[in-house]
């Protein structure tokens, strides 16, 4: 089938799908309807710059099935962004939502912009009018939005606002990610950093290698990789390389992790933090350590970094920064190497945006305590469901991770029908 749909990380959600698919035996002729998505909606965003000049955004939002429930994902403000890459970013959703047992298909959104470029006001008209143009298509039953790169809890507030605003009353469960004040739930902040952490915790037992004698090193500062980056320390591991857009340091002796998030919150990024541990980013992903956490963009390890990867323990807290080639050395180094995949590995932020979701539509607001220990309860379920499967059919934790989540959504098509 020729599709608008194109792209080097489309491409990679296709060949991926088309593993597992082969894997799975499942028929040609049923292959489209699972890896396409269903809806797929482009838009012109206008907005007033503050030069006094109109300027015009491209936005998309892609839903990839109605299978299970509503879409579910987050939404990207980044120059990156083309319908390619949010509909792969979508289509992992799926796989992700459903090994994590959660009642979605997957989206994924957002507008090519660099938002660094942006004044706040501008960011909030861009923010509004992006939410604006998507009313007919979403709603709390139907597609959800959340925050992804260049987006956060004040931006789901705009996006919150925008649409209550239209309803003409409070909707809290429109988006989720949104600040506790609004509507928001305790623990979604750190969720999704918390939970690498948390099943890089389950890695090490398995391997009976002690945190205290970890070292790990985390690519990307944002949201994710700094509230790993937190967790890991707090519980012993020695943190020695981080990297942002901006700077990349390393010191063998461990970094200090709260000083740098310190710093990256009165800052805005790590720019300026250190000029004696400055490092070659190019050089950091090959670095000797125990944890290896790509936590910022696609496409990071191709196969080349893959053949010189120095880690025990690979957690894919990005979405999508294995290649598919850099997949197959993995797949030989497996007794080397143990893959988090991305799916898994990152979906400690969908599950407590689902429980965002579950607060806002009851109004029953849970305790933080409450919310934490229900996210290990379900990253525990899915991390215990991925080994069992691997040891079962001597698969790659990727197959496996993929397998459960493809295979959910094709049983919930075939006992459907067409529609979804
Ligand atoms: N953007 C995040 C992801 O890629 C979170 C999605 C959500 O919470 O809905 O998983």
């Amino acid at each position: 089938m020729s599709s608008i749909y194109t792209g080097p990380v489309f491409e990679m959600a296709r060949s991926q799908f088309h593993s597992v698919a082969d894997f799975l035996e499942i028929p040609e002729g049923q292959r489209d309807r699972l890896l396409y998505p269903k809806r797929a909606i482009t838009i012109s965003v206008p907005i007033n710059m503050d030069n006094g000049e109109m300027a015009v955004f491209q936005g998309y939002r892609v839903q990839h099935h109605l299978t299970l429930g509503p879409t579910k994902g987050g939404t990207r403000f980044a120059p990156t962004v083309d319908i390619g890459e949010v509909s792969a970013l979508a289509i992992w959703m799926s796989w992700k939502c459903a090994l994590a047992g959660l009642p979605y298909g997957g989206a994924k959104g957002g507008v090519t912009v660099d938002v660094h470029t942006l004044s706040r006001r501008e960011l909030e008209s861009l923010s509004r009018r992006y939410m604006q143009e998507m009313i007919p298509f979403v709603g709390p039953h139907v597609d959800v939005m959340a925050p992804d790169m260049g987006t956060n809890e004040q931006v789901m507030a705009w996006f919150m606002d925008t649409y209550s605003m239209y309803q003409g009353r409070t909707v809290n469960e429109i988006v989720t990610g949104k600040p506790v004040s609004s509507g928001g739930t305790e623990g979604r902040r750190e969720a999704t950093g918390l939970g690498v952490a948390h099943l890089i915790f389950r890695s090490l037992e398995r391997l009976q290698l002690a945190a205290a004698d970890s070292t790990a090193i985390i690519q990307g500062f944002g949201n994710v990789g700094s509230f790993a980056a937190i967790e890991l320390a707090r519980q012993g591991v020695k943190i020695i390389g981080v990297s942002d857009h901006t700077s990349c340091l390393f010191d063998r002796r461990g970094l200090d992790v709260n000083a740098m998030v310190d710093h990256a919150a009165r800052n805005g990024s790590l720019r300026g933090f250190s000029t004696e541990l400055a490092f070659d980013p190019s050089q950091l992903l090959v670095q000797p350590c125990d944890i290896l956490v790509p936590a910022a963009v696609e496409r990071v390890i191709d196969a080349e970094i893959a053949a010189k990867l120095d880690c025990r323990i690979l957690a894919e807290a990005a979405n999508g920064p294995t290649t598919p080639e850099a997949d197959e050395v993995l797949n030989q180094r497996r007794s080397e190497i143990f893959v988090i995949p991305d799916i898994l590995c990152n979906s400690g932020g969908v599950i407590v945006s689902y429980f965002e979701w579950v607060q806002d539509l009851q109004q029953l607001f849970w305790h933080k305590t409450e919310v934490i220990e229900r996210l290990k309860g379900l990253l525990d379920n899915a991390f215990m469901r991925v080994m069992e499967r691997v040891e079962k059919d001597n698969i790659p934790h990727r197959t496996a991770a993929m397998a459960i989540g493809v295979d959910k959504v094709a049983k919930a098509k075939a006992t459907r029908g067409l529609f979804p």
